[in-house]
C-alpha cells in the first residue's frame, strides 16, 4: 500500500532563506522523521546513486528583501512561492551523509523564458536554495543546460504522445525526488507534486497541452516518469490566488503552516496535502484524473497515512478562483466561452493590477479584455479609445476590433501575463 507521512511542529525558527544552524536543525529533524516514517531513507536512495531534487523555485524572491523606501531589510512574503531552502538543504545532507549518495543535484527551469529574472540561475540563487544545498555539498543545475531525451508517454496517453525530459531523470540509478511547495494555483486549484513536473520541461514543451488538457499532461508524465518520493514543503504556504503571492495580497502567505508531507506516490501525496489544505481531492483535476487514469490512489482507504493526522494540521486555505468578469473595479472583461486556462490567466493579470489601480483610478482608463470564442461585443467597445487586450487563439477574430487592440496569440498565451500589466501600468503612468 502506498504510504504518506505528515510531520508537523508547532514552531519552526528562522525563515526559508535566512536561518541559523540551530534553525536548520529543526527542519532537518522533520525531514529525517519523514524518511523514517516511510521506512527509512535507504528505501529510497541507494549508496552511490545520484539524487536529483526538483523543487518549485519559480520566482526571484527570498524571504528577506530590502525596502526600496527605507533601505532596510524586511520580510518578503512572496518568498512562499518557492520550496523552502531549509528542506532542500536537509534532504541533501541526509542523502549524502545517511544514505551515502554519490551526489545530490537540485534542478529547475525558468518559469517564464521572456525575462532574465525568471531564469533558473536567478530563482535558485535569490530563493536561497543554491547557497543552502551547496553548504551541504550539493549542486544546482538549470535543466535547460542538460541533455534532454524524447520519451514516449505510457499508453494510453491522454494529452500528448511524447515529450522531452532531462536525460538524467530517465536513468535507473538516479533517485528522482519531487520537492514542491504547498501552494494554491489559479489554473489547477493547487500546485503540488503533479503540477511541479512542468518545471522539468523546456519552454516549448511547457506549452504542450497548456490548455484545457493541462491536468491530463501531468497525469501522463506522472504515469511515465514517477518520482521515487515526493516531499512537499509546507513550512510557509500559499493560499488564494496562487501560485505567487502578489504585492498588496499579504493574506496569501501562511508563515506558520509548519508541515512537511512526504509519500512514495505523487498522487497519494498530493491528495493528502489537498485534504490538509481543506480541499476535497476529488475537486482537484490533477489528483482526480491521476487516480482515475492509474497514476496513484487518492482514497484514504488506499493510503497508509503515518505521522500526524490530517485533522491535527488541517487549515481551510482560501480557494483560488479563475472568475474574472465583474470581480474588479477598473477592469472590464468580455467573455465568450473560454476554457479555464485563459480565464485563470486573465484573472491573474487582474489580480496583479489591483495593487496599482487605486492610484490611477481618477483617469477612468480601465483596460478591456476579450477572451474565448463567440463573445458578444457591445457597441460601445467598437468606439472606445481604451486599451483592448484580446487573449488567446480562440478570440483571434476580435483582434482588429479597435485601433487600440492588442492581440496575444497562443494557447495559452503565457506571454500576456508579463506583457499586459507592464503595458497597462505604463499607460496609466503616462496620464499622470
Ligand atoms: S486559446 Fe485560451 S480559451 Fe482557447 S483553448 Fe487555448 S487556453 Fe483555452
Amino acid at each position: 500500500m502506498t504510504k504518506v507521512a505528515i510531520v508537523h511542529r508547532d514552531e519552526i525558527p528562522g525563515l526559508p532563506s535566512n536561518y541559523t544552524e540551530e534553525d536548520l536543525q529543526v527542519v532537518l529533524e522533520m525531514v529525517d522523521e519523514s524518511f523514517n516514517l516511510l521506512g527509512g531513507i535507504d528505501k529510497f536512495i541507494k549508496p552511490d546513486e545520484t539524487v536529483v531534487l526538483k523543487p518549485n523555485c519559480c520566482t526571484y524572491f527570498g524571504s528577506i528583501k530590502v525596502d526600496k523606501k527605507t533601505g532596510e531589510e524586511c520580510l518578503d512574503l512572496q518568498g512562499a512561492a518557492n520550496t523552502d531552502a531549509r528542506v532542500l538543504a536537509a534532504i541533501t545532507k541526509l542523502a549524502l551523509e545517511k544514505a551515502n549518495a554519490k551526489e545530490v543535484i537540485t534542478g529547475e527551469t525558468c518559469a517564464f523564458d521572456y525575462h532574465d529574472r525568471w531564469q533558473a540561475c536567478i530563482t535558485l540563487n535569490v530563493s536561497g536554495v543554491e547557497a543552502a544545498v551547496k553548504s551541504m555539498g550539493g549542486k544546482v543545475v538549470d535543466f535547460n543546460n542538460l541533455e534532454r531525451v524524447e520519451i514516449e508517454i505510457k499508453k494510453p496517453a491522454n494529452a500528448m504522445a511524447k515529450i522531452h525530459v532531462p536525460e538524467i531523470l530517465t536513468r535507473d540509478n538516479v533517485a528522482f525526488i519531487n520537492c514542491p511547495a504547498m501552494k494554491t494555483h489559479s489554473f489547477e486549484t493547487v500546485t503540488l507534486g503533479m503540477k511541479n513536473y512542468q518545471g522539468i520541461f523546456k519552454w516549448e514543451d511547457k506549452m504542450i497541452a497548456h490548455d484545457g488538457k493541462l491536468s491530463l499532461k501531468f497525469v501522463d508524465i506522472a504515469r511515465t516518469l514517477p518520482p521515487r518520493l515526493t516531499i512537499i514543503s509546507g513550512i510557509w504556504a500559499v493560499q488564494g490566488q496562487g501560485p505567487i503571492p502578489m504585492r498588496g495580497h499579504e493574506y496569501m502567505t501562511i508563515t506558520d503552516m509548519n508541515t512537511i508531507i512526504a509519500g512514495d506516490n505523487v498522487v497519494a501525496t498530493d491528495a493528502i496535502c489537498a485534504k490538509v489544505m481543506g480541499f476535497n481531492p476529488k475537486d482537484i483535476r490533477t489528483i482526480r484524473l491521476g487516480a482515475y487514469f492509474g497514476a496513484g490512489p487518492m482514497d484514504l482507504n488506499k493510503i497508509d497515512l503515518v505521522g500526524e493526522s490530517i485533522d491535527s494540521v488541517k487549515r481551510d486555505f482560501i480557494k483560488p478562483s479563475n472568475e474574472c468578469n465583474g470581480i474588479y473595479e477598473g477592469v472590464r472583461v468580455i467573455e465568450g466561452c473560454p476554457c479555464y486556462v485563459c480565464k485563470a490567466l486573465t484573472r491573474a493579470i487582474c489580480d496583479g493590477l489591483t495593487f496599482t489601480y487605486p492610484k490611477f483610478k481618477k483617469h477612468n482608463e480601465e483596460p478591456i479584455f476579450i477572451l474565448g470564442k463567440n463573445a458578444y461585443i457591445p457597441e460601445d467597445i467598437k468606439d472606445t479609445n481604451k486599451e483592448v487586450f484580446v487573449i488567446g487563439d480562440c478570440a483571434e477574430e476580435y483582434k482588429n476590433i479597435t485601433s487600440n487592440t492588442h492581440f496575444y496569440p497562443g494557447c495559452t498565451p503565457m506571454q500576456a501575463t508579463l506583457e499586459i500589466p507592464s503595458k497597462i501600468i505604463k499607460k496609466w503612468k503616462s496620464l499622470e
